[in-house]
């Protein structure tokens, strides 16, 4: 596989593109990003990463964290974590109240912002700071020793995160929190706020194309906790559109609102793509047609 014709394929299809979508501006500091600007990126498994665009502007990670902090938590086997969020897509906004009143203060899946505060709350318990074992691992897998988390976009989020406190106090009010809310909410917020560049993600990715095998050789996950991910990730990992993404790209993936997307293909390579603009349900707009191409262009749709 040509590799770099097939990034040369996708900004082509994209270029006309650009700017499309809506910056989230609910977290206000996301509302100051430039919607121009796209970048795409494969790294191979062997460590090769061919790009173009925007690829080393770095933007906030927002969701795609949540991936990773599942990768950090899913290793320690005395961790319970399936019991304190379930597998299923849930099938309404990733910040709703109201599934999980009903559900007793258990998610539905750790891609939603209550599973992902969980996944926090409990990587937080495990290692005393989930920020700190976020970083080390994006540092390592990156190379890039400066990897931090952006304080102003971090900052941004604590200010204006009331839904956030509301839905990890519903979860505490049923017993499923177990560090106090606002040190696992500050944890869960600068998680969000890594500072990443599309190239830097392909290669983070690559842990889960290489089915769970870090850059360094060493063993993160089992192969198993490995698919798993990957299921969540086809099912649950681009918001409400999940069945639409896995129709019109056949590749999991997950999204966050700073416009970032990572797709995995398994054994293969991993891919990263960013544009600010999303789509009304909070998907890159960009991202998804560079995704869409990206799979018909290279054949390496999984379904
Ligand atoms: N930090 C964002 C929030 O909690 C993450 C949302 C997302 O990327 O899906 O709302």
């Amino acid at each position: 596989m040509d590799y770099q014709d097939v990034v040369g394929q996708v900004l082509s299809a994209v270029k006309p593109h650009i700017g499309a979508g809506q910056v989230a501006d609910y977290i206000p500091d996301l509302a100051r990003v430039d919607p121009n600007q796209f970048g795409f990126a494969i790294a191979t498994v062997d460590g090769q990463v061919y790009s173009d665009g925007d690829v080393d502007v770095p933007f906030a990670i927002e969701s795609i964290s949540k991936v990773f902090a599942l990768a950090l938590v899913l290793p320690k086997r005395d961790t319970k974590i399936w019991d304190r969020v379930r597998r299923e897509p849930s099938g309404l906004a990733f910040n709703d109240l109201i599934q999980l009143e009903v559900e007793n203060g258990i998610p539905r899946n750790p891609f939603i912002n209550p599973g992902a505060i969980v996944t926090t709350d409990q990587l937080l318990a495990d290692t005393g700071d989930a920020v700190a074992a976020m970083r080390a691992l994006l540092r390592a897998e990156t190379g890039n020793p400066h990897l931090e988390v952006d304080s102003v976009t971090a900052e941004s989020e604590l200010r204006t995160g009331d839904r956030n406190r509301a839905i990890a106090y519903l979860m505490a009010s049923f017993g499923n929190m177990v560090n106090p809310v606002d040190l696992a909410l500050d944890h869960y917020f600068r998680q969000c706020s890594f500072s990443i560049t599309c190239a830097e993600l392909a290669k983070v990715g690559l842990i889960i194309a290489r089915h769970g095998l870090r850059v360094d050789g060493s063993r993160l996950l089992e192969e198993g906790d490995t698919r798993h991910i990957i299921a969540l990730m086809a099912t649950c990992g681009t918001y409400d559109e999940a069945g639409n993404f896995a129709y019109r790209v056949g590749l999991p993936i997950k999204s966050g609102v700073g416009g970032g997307m990572l797709a995995i293909v398994p054994g293969i390579c991993s891919v990263a793509t960013w544009g600010p603009g999303l789509d009304p349900k909070g998907n890159s707009a960009t991202g998804a047609l560079a995704l869409e191409t990206f799979a018909q262009v290279s054949g390496l749709a999984v379904f």
